[in-house]
């Protein structure tokens, strides 16, 4: 089974911005683990904007382009140690992809991101993709990782796209205002009255929210590849996931219906 795990910044880093270790360990361990049982895996990793602001001491998330550039240069770094430190103790090694949107829309790099990705696979490699925000600005850029991954998860020809959010997955109302919001656990339709229950992004240091997750599970429904949003806090999700029970909310794709 080959699945792209993307892991949102709520997910790795406390709310200043600062790396939420016990996590994030945890979460390195499941998915070395999965690996050891045959799994092919791909990371899309956000995360590097707020390890940033967090690194260099900034009160909140830069609001100007330059500042969140540059934090997400020196998050970068700080994030890619850590997968790498944390996935060496299970012996497994990483590689680090940054992608802007105009390398999907062009032919010849879009080809050669493909053979490296399905190279470093063969490799027994766990690739790490994220947006290279030096080079993307907001107006030309992929914007956010949920749709990256999408992107990645469609072009690997993955079987899963796993988004791990701060959220249980979709809800027929919002949770935070409604108290009778239920989890939504299936989607075999993606139509208007689905896209509507998207709202505005959720956390102060990431960029997705609901809407751009279900722009995400359009793209990847629509190339046969199901799509599940799902809590991150608990990485055992991931197990529940892997042995075929219920967590968050699964869109299924085209050629499974
Ligand atoms: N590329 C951004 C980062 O690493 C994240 C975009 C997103 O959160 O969707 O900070």
């Amino acid at each position: 089974m080959k699945t792209v795990i993307k892991i949102g910044t709520s997910t790795l880093a406390h709310t200043g911005g600062r790396l939420n270790i016990r996590r994030t360990e945890e979460l390195c361990k499941v998915i070395s683990d999965l690996k050891n049982s045959g799994n092919e895996i791909i990371i899309v990793t956000s995360g590097a904007i707020g390890m940033g602001t967090g690194k260099l001491g900034l009160k909140e998330r830069p609001a100007d382009m330059a500042t969140k550039q540059a934090a997400a240069a020196v998050g970068q770094c700080e994030l890619m140690y850590v997968y790498d430190k944390l996935f060496s103790e299970y012996n497994h090694t990483v590689a680090q992809i940054l992608v802007t949107a105009s390398d999907f829309n062009h032919d010849d790099r879009h080809r050669n991101f493909s053979v490296t990705l399905s190279r470093l696979l063969d490799l027994g490699v766990i690739p790490i993709i994220n947006e290279n925000d030096t080079i993307a600005t907001e107006e030309i850029g992929i914007g956010d990782n949920d749709t990256l991954a999408a992107m990645v998860a469609t072009s690997a020809g993955a079987d899963l796209l796993i988004l791990l959010s701060d959220v249980e997955g979709l809800y027929s109302a919002d949770p935070r205002k409604d108290p009778n919001a239920k989890l939504i656990e299936e989607i075999r339709v993606i139509d208007d009255s689905v896209m509507k229950l998207g709202g505005g992004s959720g956390s102060s240091l990431g960029t997705g929210g609901m809407r751009t997750k279900l722009s995400a599970a359009k793209i990847c429904t629509e190339a046969g590849c199901d799509m599940i949003i799902a809590d991150g806090s608990d990485p055992s999700v991931l197990y529940t996931i892997a042995d075929g029970g219920k967590a968050g909310t699964r869109f299924y794709g085209k050629k499974t219906l």
